[in-house]
């Protein structure tokens, strides 16, 4: 086994060295399992055209759910970064940022008709890179439309204000955008991450340079194609793929980037704070990690609340950062949820993403299926009892079977920190104190779950729980136009809806004095 990886790794560096300077054409045919094709930039997007890297190195695309190679694509190194804030740069001082806002509803608008119009290819791209289902994958493409439809409809609506001092002075207020943004983001959404970031910066006149995530970088190429096509400027968006350490790192120290914003785990948050305090103090939001508690009361509707149990923890394979991961149950209802969550996870469909039925595809890489098998093992180890699943499903693809531990304390590893796979933790509670106590008891606060008929427990509990997203009767129910973001480690900065505007925006105050006409 170790053998077969040794060599498997060597020949993956064989591989590297002979392709990392031959040339990878700047576009290739991707067949999909779907009977058709499609062509694949491999480029750096930079001032609206697919570029070769300085250094014209590639790296490997790999199928999660087959474990085989899609195509490789060029990655970007310091130097690239700085020739996309050079494009960005000059995208900036343009007509796009000081221009009339009504180009930018225009050209956002048609972005996601040309999102919709490439819904299938898009959500098979992200199926086929990432693993997940198209079940997700199609619900991902229509968000991102919605969101960068959403966008649009704020471009012209970014307003300052007049404010009042007396008849001496006349005062108002602009709210400009920042310059080049830089946007980092990972790969358990890589498409509706994209969106997420883009829209809110270029509906308020920011330019960017967006890196993907190394493990999957297809969909935002083949975003760039859409982003020409729909009329944006050149240099106003520029992507490239990459990988965090160089191309990520020299995007968060650069010194003319102006903002990052970065969605991932805590750990690199972190850094990146670092990073843009130690360069030129750019402005920085982030969007990391949770472990979101979903709670379920005496008076839930049983069955409603065993469907959005699932839908929080199993939903794109559990690889969202706002999983709920802790699952508590009040005592007079415990064993009837508990029942009918087993039955419900066992009966998930799990494997081709490709399968209309399919509910849980593949975990994202090697790398990520192995940190959650390593915590199934944890868990085991800590005195957890593993009620369902705590496997892999086949031996082809990094598939894993939905799992469930109860018996847990509050003190072990997979109650505390985040798995970011399919592996939920169930326990007891006794009040309604009780239940806040546990939830607030995290260092994270990005989402949380109440399910009660009760709406005075629902408001008074919801407003109790230290989280960004609280979601009543309901789990990872997205929209558009409502906020999402972190409390505490969770992170700062808000995505979709009016308040993600804030982030790409900064208030001028004008003060002018005025002399007394006759
Ligand atoms: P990560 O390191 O946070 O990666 C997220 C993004 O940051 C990727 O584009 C990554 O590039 C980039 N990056 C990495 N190091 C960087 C650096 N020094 N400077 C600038 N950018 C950098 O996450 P990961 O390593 O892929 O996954 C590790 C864990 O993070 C997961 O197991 C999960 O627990 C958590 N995670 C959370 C979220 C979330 O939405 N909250 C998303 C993904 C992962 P590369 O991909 O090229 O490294
Ligand atoms: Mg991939």
């Amino acid at each position: 086994m170790l053998t077969t990886k040794i060599n498997r790794v060597a020949a993956r560096a064989a591989f590297y060295s002979i392709r990392a300077y031959s040339s990878l054409p700047l576009s290739v045919t991707i067949n999909l399992p779907n009977g058709t094709s499609y062509e694949q930039p491999t480029g750096l997007f930079i001032n609206n055209e697919f570029v070769i890297p300085k250094q014209k190195k590639t790296f490997e695309v790999l199928s999660p759910s087959t474990e085989e190679e899609i195509t490789h694509v060029y990655e970007a190194r310091e130097e690239d970064i700085d020739a996309a804030v050079d494009a960005a740069q000059t995208a900036f001082n343009s007509d796009w940022s000081h221009g009339e806002p009504a180009h930018r509803v225009a050209v956002l608008n048609k972005l996601a008709d040309l999102i919709e119009a490439n819904a299938e290819t898009l959500a098979h791209i992200e199926s086929l890179d990432n693993g997940k289902s198209l079940i997700c994958s199609r619900g991902d493409v229509a968000l991102s439309a919605q969101c960068i439809r959403s966008a649009a409809g704020w471009a012209d609506k970014v307003d300052g204000s007049v404010v009042e001092t007396g008849s001496s002075h006349f005062n108002y207020t602009r709210r400009e955008p920042l310059g080049v943004c830089g946007q980092i983001i990972p790969w358990n959404f890589p498409l509706l991450m994209f969106a997420w970031k883009i829209a809110p910066a270029l509906a308020t006149g920011n330019t960017v340079v967006l890196k993907s995530a190394e493990s999957t970088p297809l969909s935002a190429l083949y975003m760039a194609t859409l982003i020409k096509e729909a009329g944006i400027p050149a240099g106003v968006v520029n992507i490239v793929s990459g990988f965090g350490k160089i191309a990520g790192e020299a995007i968060a120290t650069h010194q003319r980037i102006k903002k990052v914003a970065f969605t991932g785990s805590t750990a690199t948050g972190r850094h990146i704070m670092k990073a843009a305090a130690e360069s030129n103090l750019k402005k920085v939001t982030l969007e990391l990690g949770g472990k979101s508690p979903n709670i379920v009361f005496n008076d839930a509707d049983v069955s409603k609340a065993v469907q959005s149990l699932v839908l929080g923890i199993f939903y794109n394979t559990g690889e969202v950062c706002c999983a709920g991961s802790r699952i508590y149950v009040q005592e007079e209802v415990y064993d009837e949820v508990l029942a009918e969550f087993k039955k419900a996870a066992e009966n998930i469909k799990i494997g081709n993403p490709f399968e209309n039925d399919t509910f849980m595809g593949a975990q994202v890489s090697v790398a990520q299926m192995d940190k959650i098998l390593k915590y199934v093992e944890i868990g085991k180890n800590q005195g957890a009892t593993l009620v369902s699943g705590g496997e892999r499903f086949g031996d082809k693809g990094y598939f894993i079977k939905p799992t469930i531990f109860g018996d847990v304390t509050d003190d072990m590893a997979i109650v505390k920190e985040e798995i970011f796979g399919p592996v939920v933790t169930i326990s007891k509670f006794k009040t309604v104190d009780d239940a806040v106590t546990i939830a607030n008891n995290s260092n994270y606060g990005l989402a949380a779950g109440v399910h009660t008929t009760d709406i005075n427990k629902a408001i008074s509990v919801s407003n109790r729980i230290r989280a960004g997203t609280i979601w009543v009767n309901t789990y990872n129910d997205f929209h558009q136009n409502v906020p999402f973001g972190g409390y505490g480690e969770s992170g700062f900065g808000r995505e979709m809806g009016a308040a993600s505007l804030d982030n790409y925006t900064q208030v001028k105050a004008v003060r002018i004095a005025l002399t007394k006409t006759n």
